[in-house]
């Protein structure tokens, strides 16, 4: 599993990582979160995770079939699909099992496995499968992102209204200098407008 990047949860946020309870869930019934065109195209461009993935998953020849494997995953992807802004359609959606997974859930090639097994699953926001060790893991993620994201909007806000008030103060200062401008001194210099100089962001200056 890609313990650096849960690692990232737990130092930045304290959301400790959960360890694998080798279901085999995910390497008997995958769905990846791109269209299976889409990656055959990565795979034709040499993307690592696309060829590494057709290397050892092999395609369902229909949906039913999969939902005999596992049907309570299954329709949790189906479901997801629905969701707004999400990039996966239901029409391409596609499910595929390991070559290399046993009957009673082992991996045949442990020691070597592909790194995307090693990776996975890498991102809370993918669909888990139910009772997979990380799906609290990723609920909680989710919902500490979401969080951030009402934080990081407030703090915008709280900037604009500052970035306001710093304009209003701005004005505030703008008109102070206008009437220091506005005195006897000023009054002066229109009398004797050849014999002066404006100074950036002061007053009158005289040169005689
Ligand atoms: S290579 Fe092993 S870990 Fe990876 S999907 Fe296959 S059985 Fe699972
Ligand atoms: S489904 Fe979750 S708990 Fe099961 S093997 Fe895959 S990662 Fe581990």
């Amino acid at each position: 599993m890609n313990e650096s990047y849960m690692n990232e949860w737990k130092k930045e946020f304290g959301i400790p990582y959960p360890k694998c309870k080798m279901t085999g869930q995910c390497c008997k019934c995958a769905s990846p979160s791109i269209s299976t065109v889409e990656l055959l195209k990565k795979a034709s461009e040499n993307n690592d995770f696309a060829r590494e993935f057709f290397s050892i998953f092999t395609p369902y020849k229909t949906i039913e079939e999969a939902k005999r494997e596992n049907s309570a995953w299954v329709e949790r992807c189906i479901e997801s699909c629905k969701k707004p802004n999400n990039k996966v359609s239901e029409q391409d959606l596609y499910f595929y099992h390991c070559i290399y997974v046993s009957e009673d859930n082992k991996c045949l090639v442990w020691e070597d496995r592909p790194q995307l097994c090693r990776d996975y699953p890498g991102s809370p926001f993918l669909v888990m499968a139910p009772g997979c060790a990380y799906e609290q893991w990723s609920q909680i993620c989710r919902e500490k992102y979401k969080n951030l994201k009402v934080e990081l909007e407030q703090l915008k806000q709280l900037k604009q209204e500052l970035d306001d008030l710093k304009y209003q103060q701005r004005a505030i200062n703008l008109l102070a200098r206008i009437q220091r401008i506005n005195n006897k001194d000023y009054n002066l210099m229109l009398l004797m407008p050849s014999i002066s100089l404006v100074s950036p962001g002061k007053s009158w200056i005289k040169i005689f």
